[in-house]
């Protein structure tokens, strides 16, 4: 394989430009031309590809987002489509992709190698660690730590005015970002899609911290689960007293300076999916496991079971009493 393709797909996620400079660098380094691919499966398609050099990489380690843009392409998953990015790709003599994304991109790099034989490896790219057969997925850390510094500054002013906060975090249908980030803040309760949301026992908790004298409770709320107004709503009508406040942090949480596991991923998994594909081998995910760089075949990675941590959750509950 001599000329390689690398694209960023769906959600961005910080994280996203440290892979695409280590996945230029490392191809170069090996001897193989790399292009860069600009808005997802959009830009196979609309053939906006340029060849990248070690210098088009330079000062993006620091920076959340992508500098190769990424979009929502639904025409990719009809075949004339695919067909269309098929032959720009053969044109520019591309015979091997990186997609770096979440579970969609993986479904299309899925697609473009069971249907047009594309050798396509996919980096997992996304803040919501949902992605089953990867303990973690680049952006995941970062978000978490900005959650983690928005909790500290929420609790600043929860606690002076004796207020109770609902923090809406994001992670879609998974509740890593809330237990993650519930577990470094100090939540007094964490409400992830995972586990059953008992609404009697969060008043109760609340209800009892209020009456010894714990006027202030923090709690972070996956999107997953409801709004934080619908929340607010149900505490007041089951008898809470006093303020509560809500705050939805939102995209916030998909900017910032990608912190230094999501750096060192973004390497360890660059260079993994370069190798597969200077090994000719496509339809292959890369992901970390036990702190080791693993790959695996695409359809059987999705077709893993998502596992939530139950046991950190529990301990995290504990230590919020
Ligand atoms: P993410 O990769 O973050 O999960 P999306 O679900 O939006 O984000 O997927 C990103 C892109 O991947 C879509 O815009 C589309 O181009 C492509 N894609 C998603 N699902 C499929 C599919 N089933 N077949 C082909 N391409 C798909």
């Amino acid at each position: 394989m001599k000329k390689i393709g690398v694209l960023t797909s769906g959600g961005d996620a910080p994280g996203m430009n440290a892979c695409v400079r280590a996945v230029v660098r490392y191809a170069i380094y090996n001897g193989l031309t790399v292009y860069g691919i600009e808005r997802g499966y959009s830009g196979l398609i609309n053939n906006h590809m340029v060849e990248m050099n070690k210098r088009s990489v330079s000062d993006i380690i620091q920076r959340g987002g992508t500098i190769l843009k990424t979009a929502r392409c639904p025409e990719f998953r009809e075949d004339k489509y695919m067909q269309i990015a098929v032959d720009n790709m053969e044109a520019y003599g591309i015979e091997g992709l990186v997609v770096i994304g979440g579970d969609g991109s993986y479904r299309g790099a899925l697609d473009l190698y069971n249907k047009f034989g594309v050798k396509a490896v996919g980096i997992p790219g996304t803040i919501d660690n949902d992605l089953a057969y990867t303990d973690y997925t680049l952006g995941f850390d970062t978000s978490v730590n900005t959650v983690v510094s928005a909790i500290n500054n929420l609790r600043d002013t929860m606690t002076s005015h004796d207020r109770v906060c609902i923090i809406e975090v994001m992670g879609r249908k998974c509740g890593d970002i809330a237990l993650y980030a519930g577990i470094s803040g100090g939540a007094e309760m964490i409400l992830v899609p995972e586990v059953e949301c008992d609404l009697k026992k969060i008043v109760k908790k609340i209800s009892l911290n209020q009456r010894i004298g714990k006027t202030s409770d923090i709690i972070v709320l996956a999107e997953g689960v409801c709004k934080a107004e619908e929340l607010k709503q149900e505490l007041k009508d089951n008898g809470i007293l006093g303020s509560i406040k809500t705050t939805t942090l939102g995209y916030i949480q998909r900017g910032g300076a990608p912190s230094m596991f999501d750096r060192v991923l973004a390497a360890r998994c660059a260079v993994r999916a370069v190798d597969l594909l200077m090994q000719d081998k496509g339809g292959r995910v890369v992901g970390i496991k036990d702190n080791k760089i693993i790959d695996e075949d695409i359809a059987e990675a999705l077709a893993q079971e998502r596992h939530f941590d139950k046991e950190l959750y529990d301990t995290a509950m504990i230590l919020g009493l």
